[in-house]
């Protein structure tokens, strides 16, 4: 059987980013992966994902959405490929929404930019939003939106070139540890690693379980669609992509990218699924198609053209929302990285980072404590 320092089980939006950072270090990796990143498969295809730095979700987010930040900037530089488009992010809600009010004191603690904007400031900037009164918004102009399946192929190929192994279409099976090791198997293989990180997305759960762990995890079927647009109000050039709490929902999107349309998603609710057994089709549900339209007649209808195209994706949600990352409490050399609850992409590249020194070093330079897996045991 070969034996590797490391195995990384699941070589998608944050195995792949580890893959790199320990291959950097000249740590013999393999990484395994049951399509061929990036795929149409799990979560992180779709073309875009939205990074912000005043963390509505909670100011502990910041230095993890600042470093991630900068180390996609260095991927951008080492890879040669456009990565990041500074758009700058949008976010609106209404005059006493929870979020934004985080968005502010997290701009506020670690001085990052932010314009705070009047429904009239916001309607007299971009003609193409339609802003009620009893809103407002927040602007983070140093913020915008990463290009997802190209950051994971900019990591792959400097993941290998570091001589990092890759298998693709390749599905792990089961995990077992022995004394010193763990044992991967795979649906034609086995492999021997010192140290593993499971990082395999929807599919999480079992493998986890198959060690002994109990992560609370629930994979969730989402969509998202691109809507013809008049481009002279939402083309990248001069239109931000943009999170809209409402009172029973957040819609979140992108401006129109060399003409694509706008792309616009839902981000709470959705269907608990089974990551294989998935319904993929765009439009099975009407509310594939309805929801988002709805959104984007009220609030920018000249972005509510005809649909262009749907995608299905997934998210796997935690109970609070936030993330597991953390070592195995009788295995330290085994790492999870799981539930990313639908908001995770832009943190990959630290988390990358991240869990790749908590397997060589045992530590990481970020605070991962918000994200252990005891908070649930209580
Ligand atoms: C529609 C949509 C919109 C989103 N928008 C945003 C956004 O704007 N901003 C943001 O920050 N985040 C966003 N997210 C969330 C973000 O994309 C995810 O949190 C992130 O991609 C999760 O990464 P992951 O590595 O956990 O999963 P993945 O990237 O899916 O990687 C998991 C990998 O594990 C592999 N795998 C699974 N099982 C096995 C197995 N048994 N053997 C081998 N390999 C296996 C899979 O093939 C896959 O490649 C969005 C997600 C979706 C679905």
């Amino acid at each position: 059987m070969q034996t590797y320092e490391v195995i990384i089980v699941g070589a998608g939006s944050m195995g792949m980013a580890a893959g790199y950072y320990l291959a950097k270090r000249g740590v013999s990796t393999l990484m395994i992966d049951a399509f061929d990143p990036p795929h149409t498969m799990g979560s992180h295809h779709g073309d875009t994902r939205i990074i912000r730095h005043a963390y509505g979700e909670g100011k502990q987010y910041v230095p993890f959405a600042l470093r991630a930040q900068e180390l996609w900037r260095e991927l951008e530089e080492a890879s040669g490929m456009k990565l990041f488009s500074q758009t700058g992010v949008l976010s609106a809600g209404a005059k006493d929404c929870a979020f934004l009010q985080e968005v502010r004191e997290s701009a506020e603690r670690y001085s990052l930019p932010l314009e705070v904007l009047s429904a009239r400031e916001v309607r007299e900037r971009w003609a193409g939003i339609n802003l009620p009164d009893d809103f407002y918004a927040c602007l983070e102009p140093a913020s915008g939106y990463l290009y997802s399946e190209n950051c994971i192929r900019a990591y792959r190929d400097l993941a290998v070139a570091s001589g990092a192994e890759l298998l693709v279409h390749t599905k792990v099976t089961s995990l077992q540890t022995d004394q010193e090791d763990v044992i991967v198997h795979t649906d034609s293989q086995s492999y021997r690693g010192k140290k593993l990180l499971v990082s395999a997305g929807a599919w999480n759960s079992p493998l986890l379980h198959s060690l002994g762990l109990s992560v609370p995890l629930v994979p969730t079927r989402k969509t998202v669609a691109w809507f013809g647009a008049e481009e002279s109000l939402y083309s990248s050039d001069r239109f931000p992509a943009f999170v809209f709490q409402l009172s029973d929902s957040i819609y979140y999107g992108f401006p129109s990218i060399d003409g694509s349309g706008v792309k616009i998603g839902r981000h709470d609710g959705g269907q608990a699924i089974d990551p294989d057994t998935l319904e993929r089709t765009f439009g099975s549900f009407l509310s594939d198609e309805g929801d988002v339209r709805g959104f984007l007649e009220t609030y920018m209808p000249q972005a509510a053209g005809a649909l262009r195209q749907g995608r299905v994706c997934i998210y796997t949600m935690t109970p609070d929302e936030h993330f597991v990352i953390d070592r195995h409490p009788e295995h330290p050399g085994i790492v999870f990285a799981a539930g990313f609850s639908g908001h995770g992409f832009k943190f990959a590249s630290a988390v990358g980072e991240a869990t790749s020194q908590l397997l060589l070093d045992g530590t990481s330079t970020l605070d991962l404590s918000i994200f252990s897996l005891s908070r649930f045991s209580s």
